[in-house]
């Protein structure tokens, strides 16, 4: 058995891969401020500890009380909209943050530590599929403070013998197929949630960003990957880890969907039409990102489970028509309710 500091476990793919590690009966330990995170996200038997990752004190103390086998670092700014407003604040809170971990881990010797990276690294990529050595020209500042960040790992590799594997994600989407977990981001700015939201009637029609771009239909293409599959690649990269070198892998199913496809398929699995408007394209929006995911399989024997966008988008619905307001949406009609009758 081992034991994982999981920074942002009860965010949304952070909270998917701490059920994950401990449903392989590992030890977890979350590090979560809960600006973004729930508490109800985060699985029974792992401990939870609510603080600031960017506070070095609190990195101290948590290395002093436990030690780790690995680190997985979700905690993050990731709205690339928000960080073209503010690029320094993203671009270094992303990056010291993760260069303060990967020292704190250094110096508890401790040599396994995850990366959530991203395909914004890669900008508007000219081949599609992408492969990890595509070039890197990130076209927002939450991209560049990722690239920044998977540099920051390759000295820690160099110098100190740091593992790392940069994951990078294309579009997470989907949740827990039993149902115990979901997507509940404050504000809401992907899509899948938005259409079913909108389907369901509790938030406006969707807005289309773009319908002429270079595509079959004119909307833009994206590689949905199952949550699931996505906690899934970070067990097997961990364990990837142990054969001593780090690593950089693609995570997508490999298949493109336009923004009409992931409509017209909340509408059949919902059984409702999605409502929507055609607007204009998103700043920064490439038209196609779709992920090689060669490398990922051959080295970890990854491959999806969750492959296919209906079991994306069914698992998502499932999870929001039962939580219409998200976790703390539930929580607090629970809690509401011995204040109500007393
Ligand atoms: N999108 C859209 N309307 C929305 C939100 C997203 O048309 O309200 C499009 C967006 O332009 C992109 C795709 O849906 O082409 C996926 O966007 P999302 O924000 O979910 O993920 P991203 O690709 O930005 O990581």
């Amino acid at each position: 058995m081992a034991r994982f500091l999981v920074t942002g476990g009860a965010g949304y793919v952070g909270s998917h891969v701490v059920l994950a590690l401990r449903e392989r009966g590992d030890d977890v330990v979350v590090l979560d401020d809960l600006r973004q995170g729930h508490r109800q996200a985060v699985a029974a038997g792992a401990e939870l500890v609510v603080a600031d990752v960017g506070d070095r004190k609190n990195l101290t103390e948590i290395f002093a009380n436990w030690k780790f086998d690995g680190v997985l670092h979700f905690a993050a700014l990731s709205l690339v909209g928000e960080s073209m407003r503010e690029p320094l604040r993203y671009m270094a809170e992303n990056l010291s943050n993760t260069l303060w971990l990967a020292e704190a881990a250094v110096k508890a010797g401790c040599d396994r530590f995850v990366l959530s990276s991203t395909a914004a690294l890669f900008g508007l990529p000219e081949i599609i599929p992408i492969e990890e050595d595509a070039g890197f020209a990130p076209v927002s500042a939450y991209g560049e403070s990722k690239l920044m960040a998977e540099r920051g790992l390759e000295w820690a590799d160099r110098v100190h013998g740091l593992r790392s594997a940069c994951l990078r994600y294309f579009n997470a989407a989907g949740a827990d197929p039993q149902g115990r977990l979901g997507e509940d981001h404050t504000p809401e700015t992907h899509l899948i949630p938005l259409a079913i939201d909108a389907a369901l009637g509790i938030r406006p029609p969707l807005t289309v960003f773009g319908t002429d771009y270079d595509t079959p239909d004119g909307t833009a293409i994206r590689d949905y990957v199952h949550v699931t599959d996505l906690a899934d690649a970070h067990l097997r990269a961990l364990d990837v880890l142990k054969q001593g070198r780090s690593v950089r892998y693609n995570v997508g199913n490999g298949n493109g969907y336009s923004v009409l496809d992931v409509i017209r398929m909340v509408g059949e699995v919902s059984g409702r039409p999605v409502p929507y408007a055609e607007g204009p394209r998103r700043a920064g929006d490439p038209a196609v990102l779709v992920a090689a995911n060669a490398r990922l399989r051959r080295d970890t024997g990854w491959s999806p489970r969750y492959g296919s966008l209906e079991q994306v988008v069914r698992t998502a619905w499932t999870w929001r028509q039962k939580h219409p307001h998200g976790f703390d949406g539930v929580a607090a009609t629970m809690s509401a309710t011995p204040v109500a009758e007393s």
